[in-house]
């Protein structure tokens, strides 16, 4: 039931198929306290399911935050308790939450020409919290409980095999990323979001030139993992007429910032060839060649050192090589990098408990559950507690693993009644 309401969401029906007249009545009323509770309640493990915080470059950071604000100022509501953040993710994305908590990925930062263009990505978000569209998606999951404490991991469970922590393993119930916007709402974001970055000094063209970038990289990736934006916002030849009919109600001209722009992205730009060898060191630890994995991170390593996922992912195709203390040792450096990512923590303690080495594993876990509480945390803290002779401790773990359901929910429920 879960997992069909959850394909008809990732699919859009349902919103397509919302009642267009409670959107109107819905769209007049201000965002409520509640919805500003739930966004803020939400915004870290959204975080953190879609790669952690972007930490390489603060200034970076500071510069999308200050551009945000600026717009969020200029809008219909510029009195919430906006944030903007960047997302550690290749994937072109960008999000927001009810309540005004927006994110944006690396890879849509890398995609963009100018400044203008970055407001015209956060104004549309901007617009979706204004307009409540996402609260409205929200109470949506809400309804059909989508949306669970516990993150379950997409693994097939067959002792002892669960615990070969896949990349793409976390399964993502998220929901901001995951908001599929129903074809209005993609339209009325893009014009009151017009009109906000045209409000605030910038020139509106900008949305029609995104909106073409957005449409060329859709044709270019039919079929690519990195789909996930354009399903939630699908570019198309008729939003790009729409915002041109737009532009022509606001005043000509305006700010592009595109050379502030180069600048604040000068280490995106730097780091590229770095992310692509990520890419291909993805595609070849998908394909089982380990090896080539390993060359490829080092390479990307070796053009910046400081990367969180270069170091995750040769930790792993260490971990499938048997080589466990090397893959420990750079889980180790990627959760230096990054010690508020929960994955390089988790993937650590794993790797840690599968060498026999409980108490670290145990601290590991631990340390990992508190930025993301994971259904495979929960049950190997269960074994380890268990180990330690703490019984009512591996109690409270298994009933929590068991909630999640699945393969290591009924593992987790044998546990409990053994115990
Ligand atoms: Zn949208």
């Amino acid at each position: 039931m879960r997992q069909s309401l959850y394909a008809l969401v990732s699919a859009g029906l349902i919103a397509a198929t919302m009642p267009y007249s409670n959107d109107l009545m819905a769209a007049e009323k201000p965002v409520t306290r509640e919805e500003i509770a739930l966004g803020e309640k939400q915004y870290g493990p959204n975080q953190q399911q879609q790669g952690g915080l972007y930490t390489l470059d603060p200034a970076l950071s500071a510069y999308v935050q200050r551009v945000g604000m600026k717009l969020a100022k200029a809008s219909d509501a510029p009195d919430l308790p906006y944030a903007f953040v960047i997302i550690n993710s290749s994937d072109l994305n960008a999000w927001a939450l009810p309540g005004g908590k927006i994110a944006i990925n690396r890879g849509l930062l890398a995609a963009l020409d100018s400044e203008a263009q970055l407001a015209a990505v956060l104004a549309h978000e901007i617009a979706h919290v204004t307009k409540r569209h996402s609260a409205r998606m929200q109470k949506k999951a809400e309804g059909a409980s989508l949306l669970g404490t516990l993150i379950g991991l997409g693994i097939g469970m067959k002792a002892p095999e669960y615990r070969d922590l896949a990349m793409q393993g976390v399964s993502t119930l998220a929901y901001g990323a995951q908001a599929n916007y129903s074809r209005d709402h993609e339209l009325q974001a893009d014009k009151a979001g017009m009109k906000t970055m045209s409000r605030a000094g910038y020139d509106p063209q900008a949305a029609v030139a995104l909106q073409e970038i957005f449409l060329r990289e859709a044709q270019g990736r039919k079929n690519d993992a990195l789909s996930g934006f354009f399903a939630s916002h699908p570019p198309s030849q008729e939003r790009i007429s729409e915002n041109k009919a737009t532009a022509k109600t606001l005043p000509a001209g305006g700010l592009l910032n595109d050379a502030d722009y180069r600048k604040a992205t000068t280490l995106l730009a730097r780091d590229k060839p770095a992310y692509q060898l990520l890419k291909e060191a993805t595609a070849a630890y998908a394909a089982k060649n380990y090896g080539q994995t390993v060359v490829l991170c080092d390479k990307a390593i070796a053009l910046q050192p400081k990367e969180v996922l270069f170091w995750e992912m040769k930790g792993q195709a260490l971990a499938k090589q048997s080589r466990g203390k090397e893959a420990v040792a750079a889980f180790d450096k990627a959760a230096a990098a990054n010690p508020n990512f929960y994955r390089p923590l988790l993937l650590r303690g794993m790797t840690q408990n599968a060498l026999g080495q409980y108490a670290p594993a145990e601290a590991s876990i631990s340390a990992a559950q508190k930025l993301l509480p994971t259904q495979i945390g929960a049950y190997t803290l269960g074994e380890l507690s268990q180990r330690r002779g703490d019984r009512n401790a591996a109690a409270g773990y298994y009933r929590q693993a068991a909630q999640g359901g699945g393969e290591i929910g009924k593992a987790a429920q044998e546990r409990l009644r053994s115990l």
